[in-house]
Formats: C-alpha cells, structure tokens, sequence
C-alpha cells in the first residue's frame, strides 16, 4: 500500500518542507501529538506541543470518545469536518477502522442535514465553486486547486440533493462526502480527489431568502448558457487533470440523463444515481439468486419507480442478460415499470424519453398491485421514495406466486423505505429475500434471524473508480459496472447468504473494493479502453495504488 507519509519521508529532507507551526497547520502533513520526539527535534515543534507522545491509535480513540459524546448526527459530523480540515490521516483512520459507524455521518443521512444547513455549519471551503458569473474562465479556478495530480472529480449543481430537492450551492456536501468514501472505502489518494459546485443558481426560495446561504443569489440558469458552462467545465477538466474520471452526482432527472447519454462515450464519466445504483442492485440479485437456484435471465422484475435508479437498473440488469445471450429486445421485456400514473406500458402517451424503451406491449393498469397481481413478477424494486407501497397484500401476493420472492425496498431515508425488514420477512412468511435502502436491524420470524443489509452505492462506486484510475481507463462502460456487481456478489460469502444477507459486512469494504477495481480494470484491459501499460499482476497492481492513512516517519532517513 502506498501512503502519502512514506513519499513525505524524503519531502522531509528538502528546505520546503514545512516545520514549526506551518507543519501543524498543514492537514495533509500534521500528525498532531503523535509527531515523535525525533520528529519534534528535527521540525521545529519542540515546545509547540505537550510533552506526551500518542500513538495514532491513542488519537483514533480520542476522537472517538470526543464524538460518542455528542448529542446529535450534526454535531458528530461538523466534529469529523473539523478534523478533517486539521489531521487529513487521522479522519481518514477513523473512517477506514469505523465504516459501520461513521459512513451514516459522513454520508447519508447525516450529509442531507448538513447540506440543508451548510450556511450555517461552514467552517473552511473544500473544493472548487464554480459559478454561472465564471464562464470562460473555468480552467483558471480549477488551477487554482493546490493538487495537481487530480484523478476523480464528483461534481453536482445541487439540483437534486439525495430526496431533498434543489438546496443550490450547500450541496456542496454531497460531493465532499462522496470523495471521503472514496478514499475511506476503496484507498483512493486523498489529493487525487476533487469536490466541484457548479453553482448556477437555485429555485429555492428559503435559500434565496437565507442570510447565511452561500451560492449565487439568482434563479437557475438554464438552456444554452447551463449546457455551454457545462461544457466548458468538462473540457477545462480535461486539460487542467488529465484522464480525470468525473462523476456525476445528483443531477435533476432532466439534465442528469441527457448528459450522461452526451458525455459518456467521449470522456470518461459515469452517474453514480444511475450507474452506480444499477451495479449495486445487479450484485444484490446476484446474490439473490445464489438462494432462490434461477437464473437473471429467468427473472421478470417490476419496479416501483421509474426514474435515475429504476431505468439505470434496467440499463444495466438487461445489459446483463445479454452478456448472458439475450437479445436486447427481449432482454427489455423482462423489466417492468410502475410511475406515478401506473404501468409503463405501450399505449400511454405521456412517457419521458427515458423511460420509452421499457414500455411494454400490454394493458394498462392503474397502479402497482394491480401489475403485482397481473405480472406475477420474481423481484419487485421499491425506488419512487413513496414509503408503506409494499402493502401485506403485495407481499403476500409475491409469496404466492413466488417459493423464495425477492423484495428490494430501496428508497431512501427510512421514512420512504416501501416496506421494513420487519414487514418484509414476516408477510412472506420468512421466505422473502430481502435488501434495503436505509439500514434496518435484524429479524427474527419462525425461529430463524435475517440480517438485511443495505444496497449502499458504496459498495460500487468507490472500487469502480479506483480500478478506472488504476488503469487510467478512457470511458465507464455497463460492462466495467457488469463486471464490479459480479465481483461484489462473489464477496458474499456462504454465511452472509446463510442469514440472509445480499452483501458483504462493510468491514470488509476496503477488500471488497480492491476486487471491484481489479475487475474494472480487467474489462478496461480486455476492452482496449487502458491507458497504462498491463501489470503482471493486476489485483497486486490495484492494491499497491492504495492510500494507507497510517502515519509513517517523516524523519527515518534523515
Ligand atoms: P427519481 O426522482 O429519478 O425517480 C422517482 C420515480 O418515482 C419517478 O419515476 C416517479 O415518477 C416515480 N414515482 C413518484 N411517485 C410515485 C408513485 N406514487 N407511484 C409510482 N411511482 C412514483 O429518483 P431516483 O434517483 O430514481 O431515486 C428514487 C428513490 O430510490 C429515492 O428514495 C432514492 O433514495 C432511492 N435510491 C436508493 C439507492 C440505494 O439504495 N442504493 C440508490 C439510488 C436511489
């Protein structure tokens, strides 16, 4: 494992280096009180510090048991910030030796609510902001970022901030924090991640009205203008870091699919909302059917939804089957759709470009236990955020048409989950195969004990991302995300499926990440789509790429 410490070993030695109090306030550099006396000596921190030397594992429980004590989320996450801005490994420890408990503060939920209160809660900027007023000199704010060897952007307009709509610039925090799971999940280096806010305005009128907001105070900018500005962001991105994979997040539905359908196969870009959720949801019924014995290409799913998640799911799942051997078309014919006006069927005139190549050739019917009853479907997918939709009723009717029925209740937060774990297990009379979106604990129904895990998207998207680095890949294809959902599902093991559990614990998410972008960076290889030369041994390769928020001795050699 690489770490930035050990290239800093030899840093140490050079006049530039920063001693004294430029070193302590120099977060990617500072150890606090772990620097050694040797350290201490040779850096000019000799009385700058008390006298007692900790260990970093002594710092991560001291960090710990300062934020157990805090009375709410927000708290706990403006205290991890704070850290973060101070002591870059230490936060990154934390995160790396804590998934369970830090990845709900330093991502969801806590994140929606720091967002809706970011004016507030802002201490330092991280990240680059650009604004509608910036156009033609995009280039020259991100050379302003003081880390040159960029490899990962995650760029949002605040538009659709997770279920909470347009929050403008404070969604800000939503990239932050997903660069944060891409160093603490999969080992990407913290310098090779880039946060961008492209602030083109916001609808929001308790923002536009809010003293403490920090975007541009103006209505969104839309049309040629937002399209020219984004334009002109990717192609800067290009030139300022070269081969820069850039994600896109939370975009609103009418700019997130047309963009990624304009942009993915000339740069190397993916949508985490729709790619990343269809590898995340491919791998969960994957995992699925290594208990119910069937085949993806046997399945007949119905979803709830038919937005970002349900179509990408089904971009994805029938790009599947068709690596499996089935004709696009009809591959399509095994992915139904309910939306907000019932069945997403052939005749209905009122269908979104995205949502048209899954309308199917059948009647129309109102609403979603109408098409349970009438599809009898293997696996319904709960992602239209409208909670208590899989009624006893629904459920049950799965467990009849179904020996081991597969229920995905995925909407987000809790308050939108369309059925507990609970409901779930209990109305398929413990026969139903169960995922979610929002953590749920364990049930216990006929004497056996399910333990549901979530379809975090952090399983995908930060190996994803390391193995496109890892290979310096050209573009994100299905394939590569094809690839990480078969190599997650391969890191559930035969106990999590003996409980009943679709994925791996998230302890283990830094190895499960390093299979996910060994895979990637396969396809990427066997696909002429690399940029870097093949390594004699890939996995060996990826793993060697990892940042280790160990400290190491700036002084060893000197
Ligand atoms: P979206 O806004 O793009 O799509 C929502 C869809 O739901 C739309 O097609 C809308 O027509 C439909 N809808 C709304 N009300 C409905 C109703 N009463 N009946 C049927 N359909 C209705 O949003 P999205 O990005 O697709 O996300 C949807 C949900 O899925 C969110 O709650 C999100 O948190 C969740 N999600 C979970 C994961 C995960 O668990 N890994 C990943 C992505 C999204």
């Amino acid at each position: 494992m690489s770490s930035q410490p050990t290239a800093r070993t030899a840093a140490a030695k050079a006049s530039d280096f920063p001693t004294g109090v430029a070193l302590l306030r120099d977060p990617t550099l500072n150890k606090g009180t772990a620097f050694t006396m040797a350290e201490r000596n040779a850096l000019g921190l000799r009385g700058l510090l008390p006298p007692h030397v900790f260990s970093q594992d002594e710092q991560v429980q001291r960090v710990l048991k300062n934020l157990r004590v805090l009375p709410n989320d927000l708290d706990k996450y403006v205290n991890l910030n704070a850290l973060h801005d101070r002591n870059e490994a230490l936060f990154f420890r934390v995160l790396t030796d804590h998934p369970d408990e830090m990845m709900p503060i330093v991502y969801t939920p806590t994140v929606g609510l720091a967002c809706q209160q970011f004016g507030l809660i802002f201490q330092r900027p991280r990240g680059i902001f650009i604004g509608a007023n910036d156009r033609g000199q995009v280039a020259s704010l991100l050379r302003n970022w003081p880390y040159k060897d960029v490899k990962i952007i995650v760029v949002t307009d605040g538009e659709r901030i997770l279920g909470l709509g347009d929050l403008g610039a404070n969604g800000m925090g939503i990239p932050v924090g997903k660069l944060s799971l891409y160093v603490a999940c999969a080992g990407v280096h913290p310098n090779q991640c880039l946060p961008v806010m492209l602030d083109v305005g916001t609808e929001n009128e308790a923002l536009l009205n809010d003293p403490l907001y920090v975007g541009l105070r103006q209505k969104r900018v839309r049309g040629p203008a937002y399209d020219e500005l984004i334009d002109e962001f990717l192609m800067a991105a290009q030139d300022v870091f070269p081969g820069v994979v850039i994600q896109f997040e939370d975009f609103a539905n009418v700019n997130a699919f047309r963009l990624l359908h304009k942009y993915r196969e000339r740069i190397c870009t993916f949508n985490d909302d729709m790619q990343g959720t269809a590898g995340v949801v491919l791998a969960g019924l994957l995992s699925a059917l290594r208990i119910t014995g069937g085949k993806l290409t046997g399945q007949k799913i119905l979803f709830l939804g038919a937005g970002e998640a349900a179509t990408g799911i089904s971009d994805l799942v029938v790009s599947a089957m068709v690596e499996q051997g089935l004709p696009r078309d009809e591959a399509r014919r095994h992915c139904w759709l309910v939306d907000s006006r019932g069945l997403v069927v052939k005749s209905r005139t009122d269908l979104a470009e995205h949502k048209r190549p899954y309308a199917q050739d059948f009647s129309f019917l109102p609403d979603f236990p109408s098409a349970v009853e009438a599809l009898k479907p293997t696996a319904i997918i709960g992602v239209a955020a409208v909670a208590n939709t899989f009624t006893q009723p629904v459920l049950e009717a799965m467990a009849r048409f179904n020996q081991r029925p597969i229920v995905f209740a995925l909407s987000n937060p809790t308050s939108k989950s369309e059925c507990t774990a609970e409901e779930a297990y209990r109305w398929t009379g413990g026969r139903g195969i169960f995922a979610c979106g929002s953590p749920f604990d364990p049930v216990t129904v006929n004497g056996q004990t399910f333990v549901p895990r979530q379809g975090n998207n952090s399983y995908i998207f930060p190996g994803v991302g390391l193995g496109t680095i890892a290979c310096g890949a050209r573009h994100v294809t299905d394939e590569m995300f094809s690839a990480a959902a078969w190599a997650l599902t391969r890191q559930v093991t035969e106990a999590d499926i003996a409980q009943g559990s679709l994925y791996p614990a998230l302890s283990r998410i830094q190895e499960v990440s390093a299979h996910i972008a060994t895979a990637v960076a396969k396809v990427a290889y066997d696909k002429g789509l690399a940029t870097k030369p093949k390594p004699a041994d890939l996995s060996a390769h990826v793993s060697a790429q990892m940042y280790d928020p160990r400290y190491r001795s700036y002084v060893q050699n000197l």
